[in-house]
């Protein structure tokens, strides 16, 4: 949206003439107000103790797991999710909080030794007071629960602003988390860039999730204010295929990682290198598998691949396979929504925007490597560094791609989608700044350390 709307709405990408909702962007001076209360009641969230924040946690998993079927729903509608994968966000979002309603009880700090004489040391962690936290529209209820969940156990209070084509979902998902915690303590602000710039200057800690473009300009701003800030980014993920692998399996993992959800995640994989022998039997095996993907309406439940978020999000598909040549496609769904066809490349110039940047749909080049250390130097010669999956039967294949590829997570005989939401999640260079999110080190993230010294 732009900067001086007030007002927007949310689509079924989908059925674009189904309109969810018209939303007001409240503009900067409603965000300091949202991060003025949520700063009044930090002290008293956290002075609660920890068995009132583990049940609160505990109560907002209770209430998502009761609307599961209505929120997975809403993500079909307004995020075009395909139902089987928008179950699965509803239940992993469950799950978070979980998780993390256990962590209030976890030790804060502990007890050290002096380094000479008697005496005694102390650490203990405290939370940063109001996280802002700015997130996608591609995981409309997992990503703000894997960020508010430990904010909110560590004793922050939240202030959320959500990308404007998931608001409806954002504003469910605020409903049933409001009902378990004081007021003050979770709020959001609907809206934009001048929404989120305004939620980097007025809060705490920051947490972002998006694009790489607006992920740097959210860490230099945060870091301008001396603030922690994490920023997990867009991908270039490789999948990397060697001769002795199962073609037929690498290849369906590899078709449902190009166009699953359409491509529109960033664990996605946009290029496929081909390790010596192995090219001709992936070429047909992918080809194979693409054709053969369900590509249609998200709410069918068969449906793997459904529409891209928006038009131009769709015009920018199309755009990105100009000069390349294919070597499969599937059918675009029809239909009014903004569905394209999911699409894998071959032969591509040196250069081609497939290979530099994100493209964010379903469409995927397929490369040829000699060796599997020259396939490690393809997949590490792009700007990004998130995940890579390898397919191999091999275990010292495998490890050798542990030793040498630059990326935050690697993935062997899986998808490069997918996500284990109790251990760190993150990437290397443009895919992101700032410490890992998830797990334990979230935990970190949303506190610092105080070092406490006790004279005898
Ligand atoms: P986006 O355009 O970067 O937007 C992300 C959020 O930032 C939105 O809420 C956006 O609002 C807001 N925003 C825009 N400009 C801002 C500014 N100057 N200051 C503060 N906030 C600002 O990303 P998206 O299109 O929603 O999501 C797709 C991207 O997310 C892809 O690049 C994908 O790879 C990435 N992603 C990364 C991860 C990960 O964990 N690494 C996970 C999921 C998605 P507006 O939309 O109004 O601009």
């Amino acid at each position: 949206m732009t900067a001086d709307q007030t007002s927007f709405v949310s689509r079924n990408p989908a059925a674009p003439s189904d309109v969810l909702a018209e939303f007001a962007a409240p503009g900067p001076t409603a965000v300091a107000g949202a991060v003025g209360r949520a700063r009044a009641a930090q002290p008293g969230w956290l002075d609660q103790g920890a068995a009132a924040r583990s049940s609160a946690l505990s109560a907002i998993a209770g209430a998502i797991e009761a609307a599961a079927d209505e929120l997975a729903a809403l993500a079909v509608r307004e995020v075009g999710k395909p139902a089987s994968e928008a179950r699965a966000e509803v239940a992993r979002t469950v799950a978070i909080w979980r998780y993390y309603a256990q962590a209030p009880y976890e030790p804060t700090g502990a007890v050290h030794e002096t380094a000479a004489g008697p005496g005694l040391l102390l650490t203990r962690r405290r939370p940063h007071g109001v996280a802002g936290l700015i997130t996608p529209w591609n995981f409309p209820f997992a990503i703000p629960s894997w960020k508010a969940a430990p904010a909110l156990a560590a004793g922050n209070t939240v202030v959320l602003k959500p990308a404007p084509e998931a608001t409806a979902c954002a504003v469910r998902l605020a409903e049933l988390v409001r009902q378990a915690v004081p007021d003050g303590v979770f709020a959001l602000v609907p809206g934009g860039a001048t929404e989120g710039g305004a939620l980097v200057s007025a809060a705490d800690v920051v947490s972002f999730t998006g694009s790489t473009a607006v992920g740097d300009a959210v860490a230099r701003a945060a870091t301008a204010r001396g603030i922690p800030v994490q920023a997990e980014t867009g991908g270039l993920n490789a999948a990397i295929v060697l001769p002795d692998a199962d073609m037929e399996r690498a290849a369906a993992h590899i078709a449902a990682a190009v166009a699953g959800y359409a491509g529109q995640k960033c664990t996605a994989t946009s290029r496929v290198i081909a390790v010596g022998a192995a090219h001709e039997p992936l070429r047909e095996a992918l080809a194979e598998a693409l054709r053969a993907l369900p590509v249609g309406n998200p709410a069918d439940p068969a449906t793997v691949c459904g529409p891209l978020i928006s038009g131009p999000a769709r015009d920018r598909a199309a755009e990105a396979l100009d000069g390349a040549c294919v070597l499969a496609a599937g059918t675009a769904a029809d239909g009014p929504g903004w569905y394209a066809a999911p699409t894998i490349v071959e032969k591509l110039p040196a250069g081609h925007r497939l290979l530099t940047e994100e493209v964010f749909a379903p469409v995927a080049a397929l490369l040829h490597a000699d060796d599997l250390p020259h396939a490690v130097r393809i997949s590490n010669a792009v700007p990004y560094g998130l995940v890579t999956s390898v397919h191999t039967a091999g275990l010292e294949a495998a490890l050798h791609g542990l030793d040498r590829l630059d990326t935050g997570m690697i993935r062997i005989n899986a998808p490069s989608t997918g996500v284990d939401f109790h251990l760190p999640f993150g990437g290397t260079k443009a895919s992101g700044h700032g410490p890992r999110e998830q797990g334990r080190a979230a935990l970190d993230f949303y506190t610092s350390s105080r070092t406490y010294t006790l004279a005898p």
